[in-house]
C-alpha cells in the first residue's frame, strides 16, 4: 500500500472497516503493526476485534473445553501509538503533516480535528515530541550503519551545543549532555553538493584527569568515530572557541551549513534543551527528501518502534 497525497490519505481513513484496506492494513504493511498474532495459551491465530470504548483494535483469543482462556491484547502494545490517547486514524494524519514539513501547531491542530473534537495543543506537542524522537533514534542508528564523513579533501566542521533536560520516551536520557554535530561543508568534485551531516549525544565532559583541556579526548574519539582522516582543514567550534584539532590551533574562518541551521531554529523559539531534537527532524527530511515522506516516516517509525521487539523496559500486560 502506497498513499501518495492527503487525498488518498483521507480516503484510506474513511474505509468503513480499517482492518480491509484501511488505516489498519497500512500500518501492518510497514511494520508499524503486527500482522499476526499467535495466542499463547493454544498456539492459533488470534483475531483483530475492535474496542469501542478504547477506539482501538485489540487481538483475542476466546476458547472453551479443555484449555478455556480469553486472550486479549491491544494491537498498539510496544508500537508508536501504546501512549496515545489520540485515534490512530488522527494521529495519521499528525504523522502526514508532520512528514512533508508542514509542522505548526495550528497547521496540525486544524488537520487532525473532526467535526466533534478540536485535537488539543497538549497531545500535538506530545505528537510531535515522539514523532522528533523517532527522527533521532532512526539516525543515530543510521549514521552508525553508514560509516564515517569526510575523506580527502573535505572540510568538516564540528560543533558542540549543551542540551538540556529530556526525558526518552524510547532511548538513552541525555539529560545535561552534549550535542556534537559534524558537517562537510565542501566537498571535492563529483561527490555532489551538500555535505553530509553527523550527530552524536555524548556524556558530560569527565573532570581533567589528565590535565588536558576538560572533552578533549573525547571529543577526539568521536571525530574519529565520525569523520574519515585525511581531511584537509578541520575545524571546531569548541562552546566559543575555535580548535583545529590537528594542530589545536584556534581559528575563526568557518562557513557552515550548520550554525545557521541553529541560528535559525533559537530565532523560531526552539529552546537549546530541544535543539537536538529540531535539527534530527531537520536532517531526517533532508535524507529522505527524494522520497514519499510519509511512507519513508511510517518506516522509519516501525523500525524505532519494531512491535515484535518490545523495548528492554517494556512491562508485560
Ligand atoms: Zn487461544
Amino acid at each position: 500500500m502506497d498513499i501518495r497525497n492527503h487525498f488518498q490519505l483521507c480516503v484510506l481513513l474513511a474505509k468503513e472497516d480499517p482492518t480491509n484496506g484501511g488505516w489498519v492494513v497500512l500500518c501492518q504493511d510497514v511494520g508499524l503493526f503486527l500482522r499476526d498474532r499467535i495466542c499463547p495459551h493454544c498456539g492459533d491465530n488470534a483475531k483483530l476485534v475492535l474496542e469501542k470504548s478504547k477506539n482501538m483494535y485489540m487481538w483475542r483469543c476466546r476458547k472453551r473445553g479443555a484449555n478455556p482462556h480469553d486472550f486479549k491484547e491491544s494491537l498498539a502494545k510496544n508500537t508508536l501509538f501504546a501512549k496515545t490517547k489520540l485515534p490512530v486514524d488522527r494521529v495519521l494524519h499528525i504523522i502526514y503533516f508532520f512528514a512533508f514539513g508542514e509542522n505548526t501547531y495550528d497547521t496540525i491542530i486544524r488537520e487532525s480535528s473532526t467535526n466533534d473534537v478540536v485535537t488539543s495543543r497538549e497531545s500535538v506537542v506530545q505528537w510531535m515530541a515522539w514523532l522528533r524522537e523517532v527522527c533521532f533514534i532512526w539516525l543515530d542508528r543510521h549514521f552508525e550503519n553508514e560509516g564515517r564523513i569526510g575523506g580527502p579533501g573535505v572540510v568538516v566542521e564540528i560543533d558542540e551545543t549543551k542540551i538540556g533536560k529530556r526525558k526518552y520516551n524510547r532511548g538513552r536520557n541525555v539529560d545535561g549532555h552534549w550535542i556534537v554535530g559534524m558537517v562537510e561543508i565542501d566537498v571535492v568534485e563529483g561527490r555532489g553538493k551538500g555535505g553530509r551531516f553527523r550527530l552524536e549525544i555524548c556524556k558530560p565532559p569527565a573532570l581533567a584527569l589528565d590535565g588536558k583541556p576538560r572533552g578533549r579526548l573525547e571529543l577526539e574519539a568521536i571525530i574519529r568515530k565520525h569523520v574519515e582522516p585525511g581531511y584537509n582543514h578541520l575545524t571546531v567550534n569548541h562552546q566559543t572557541n575555535f580548535i583545529d584539532p590537528n594542530t589545536f590551533a584556534n581559528t575563526q574562518t568557518i562557513e557552515s551549513q550548520w550554525r545557521p541551521l541553529k541560528y535559525k531554529l533559537r530565532k523560531e523559539g526552539v529552546r537549546d534543551e530541544y535543539l537536538a531534537y529540531h535539527l534530527c527532524e531537520y536532517l531526517w527530511r533532508r535524507h529522505f527528501k527524494e522520497t514519499n515522506l510519509f511512507m519513508s516516516f511510517l518506516r522509519c517509525a516501525a523500525e524505532v518502534y519494531n512491535p515484535a521487539v518490545p523495548p528492554p523496559e517494556a512491562e508485560d500486560a
